[in-house]
């Protein structure tokens, strides 16, 4: 050990350096979020979960053309379908199952990109969970909650969308 190293061994030199740095950041701006009192912002092209959208008379978007069934690289989708009288009295397909296994879903946006009516739609909702496999096994029903709960910020956010294409 050289003349030099034994100067900076006793004199505690590698010690202040690093009582510098921390003496540094103490002081400087905290980028620490109090998630989930604080959030960071999300991109506007973020993915989250599912909805099915109605239109403003009740009437299911949907009419089980099946595109996103067929476009889904992960086959998350399963659809059965049925006629039936729609909102405006007139007979029309519509599904009777509408399921997505997110479990398998790897939130491509395919599905949304395929639906000419606009009824499937990511949201931007990433905070669920499931505590089960079959929790995250959303049915027609959970979809369409969704896309009740959801119809402003999803609207605004098409809106957005289409301003942006
Ligand atoms: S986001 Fe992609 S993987 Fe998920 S259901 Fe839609 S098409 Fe399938
Ligand atoms: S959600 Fe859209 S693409 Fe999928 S079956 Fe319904 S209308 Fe067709």
């Amino acid at each position: 050990m050289g003349a030099r190293d034994l100067i900076k061994t006793f004199s505690l030199g590698e010690l202040r350096q690093g009582l510098a740095v921390t003496l540094r950041y103490m002081f400087a701006p905290k980028i620490t979020i109090q998630y989930p009192e604080e959030r960071t912002p999300a991109s506007p092209r973020f993915r989250g979960l599912h909805a099915l959208r109605r239109y403003p008379n009740g009437e299911e978007r949907c009419i089980a053309c099946k595109l996103c069934e067929a476009v889904c690289p992960a086959m998350a989708i399963t659809i059965e379908s049925a006629e039936r009288v729609d909102a405006n009295g007139q007979t029309s397909r519509r599904t009777t199952r509408y399921d997505i296994d997110l479990t398998k879903c790897i939130f491509c946006g395919f599905c949304e990109e395929a639906c000419p009516v606009d009824a499937i739609v990511e949201t931007h909702i990433f905070e669920y969970h499931g505590e089960t496999r079959g929790d995250l096994y959303y049915t027609k029903q959970m979809l369409l909650a969704n896309g009740d709960r959801y119809e402003t910020e999803v609207a605004e956010a098409r809106e957005q969308d289409a301003r942006y294409r």
